[in-house]
Order: C-alpha cells, then structure tokens, then sequence
C-alpha cells in the first residue's frame, strides 16, 4: 500500500508532468467500484476544466481544477481527489498507449497527453468535488510535514492508547503508516507500547523531528523513481528504503547490536530494538 512518501512522490511527478493542462473528456470504466462520485457526475464536472495544480494531502491526491468553462481563474473552483487504496496507479500516457487491465479512469488532456486510473484490488477511491457547491476536501488529521511542535504535543495529550497506534490513527496524524511509526520511534528511542500521555514533551518533540525526516528522506529517495510510477506500465516499485527497524525481526540493531524484536500493537506487526528504545 502506498504510504505518505509514495503518495506525495506520485503528486508531485504527476503535477510536473500535466499542471497547465486542460482536461478535455473523461472516460470511466462501467464498474461499481471506485466511485466516491456517481461516474457521470465526475464526467461531466471534470470535463473543460484546467488542471491548476496537483498536490497530496493525507494519502489522497488533489487536483485543484479551474472554471468548468475553461475561462481563466487562479482560484480552484472544483478538485478531483485520488486516493490509490492498496494498489491505485495513476499513469501519464499518451492515447494509443496500450491499456492496462484493470484501467478505471482515462483522462483526455488538451495536450494530447492521457492521464489513466488503473486499480486491481478497487480499494482506491475518485471524487469530485465542485468547490461552488461545498467545501474543498481535507484530511482529518495533522499534516506530519508541516505540524508544529505545540500542535503535535497536543495531538497526544491525556491519550491512554499506546504511542504506536496513536501514530497511524489517521484522525489524529494524516497518512503516517506501519513502516515510518516504526521507524521513526526508533530513531526517537521510544518503545511503541508507551501510553501516549506517558511520553514526555521532549520525546515527542523528538518523535515529530523523527517522523519529519524519515518522511522527508523517503520522498527523496522516491524523487528519482518517479517515472517509474506514472510514466509507462508503472509496474515497478518504489525505492526500498534501508529501515532500522522495520520486518527486521531478530536481526542486530544498526546501533547496539540487539536483536530487534516483533510484537502487535493496534492489530499491526510491531517492530523496535528493547534496548535503544525506551
Ligand atoms: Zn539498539
């Protein structure tokens, strides 16, 4: 399943590739799954419109849309949210590129340029959304880039679940994952069974540097493959992090040579080194 890093990774190469342009038909696929939207109201609303700017918020993607009738506007006026669920791909194509099985969405660009939603497993999701009519889409959630430290301190104020699973509740932090809890509690040194309100202010300060550069570092990484993911057949993977902690069950900490140990929390693998982290 996509992550944080993938997500923004995915954004951001898919803005580079089709900001400016200008949608000119949509086409859906006649399956139940994946509309959050009715497929002919997502049709029609998306059509005309320019696609001012794409960006991630939580793990959706958000394409901020301009005037249905393609007059100029700065300010979006609708937006069409992605989200990739296990196994979303959005690719940048070309009409008479080959379609994959399982291809949702294709939407025609202006530049003769395609723009496709392909899901095997239909857990991802489109929306649209006409920002005349309602409210523009948000995450429930804390942004981990861009959270203060107060702000993040309070998330996990007087909360007595344990520090791992506050991490992946999506209404308290948007789009943190099993793998970068994981690593980021070990690179702040605390034990994932912690009770959130039993974690000092320094430690969650601590742990917010922590999630802010394990994240950041990802999208780095994930930068440079990029292409790999909207361009072409969009097979191939994402850039394989080297973790400390995470499915390294019984092999040495990178630091003091403990094994590192497994346990549950909140129904997921739990990974962390006894030693390093308290
Ligand atoms: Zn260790």
């Amino acid at each position: 399943m996509p992550e944080l890093p993938e997500v923004e990774t995915i954004a951001r190469g898919v803005d580079k590739r089709i900001r400016g342009d200008r949608i000119a038909r949509v086409w859906f696929a006649n399956h139940p799954q994946p509309f959050k939207t009715p497929r002919t109201q997502q049709a029609k609303g998306l059509a005309g419109r320019t696609i001012l700017g794409v960006h991630r918020t939580g793990k959706h993607i958000v394409f901020e849309l301009g005037a249905a009738d393609g007059r100029d506007s700065t300010a979006p006026e609708a937006q069409w949210i992605v989200h990739l669920g296990m196994t979303g791909r959005l690719l940048v194509t070309t009409p008479d590129g080959s379609v994959a099985q399982h291809t949702h969405a294709r939407v025609e660009l202006t530049s003769g340029r395609e723009l496709r939603f392909v899901d095997s497993r239909r857990f991802g999701r489109l929306e649209f959304r006409d920002l005349r009519r309602g409210p523009k889409f948000g995450a429930p959630g804390g942004e981990p880039l861009t959270i203060r430290a107060s702000e993040f301190a309070a998330l996990f104020r007087g909360r007595r679940l344990c520090i791992k699973a506050a991490l992946l509740n999506q209404t308290l932090l948007a789009g943190v994952g099993n793998i970068y809890a994981d690593e980021s509690l070990f690179q702040a040194g605390i034990r994932p069974r912690r009770r959130a309100n039993r974690v000092t202010c320094a430690e969650l300060e601590r742990l917010r540097l922590a999630l802010l550069k394990t994240l950041t570092h990802a999208i780095q990484l994930g930068g440079s493959s990029v292409s790999d993911y909207v361009d072409a057949d969009g097979e191939r993977g994402f850039f394989q992090l080297e973790h400390c902690v995470y499915q390294r069950t019984g092999e040495p900490c990178h630091r003091c040579k403990t094994p590192i140990r497994r346990i549950v929390v909140a129904g997921r693998g739990t990974h962390y080194c006894p030693k390093c982290q308290r």
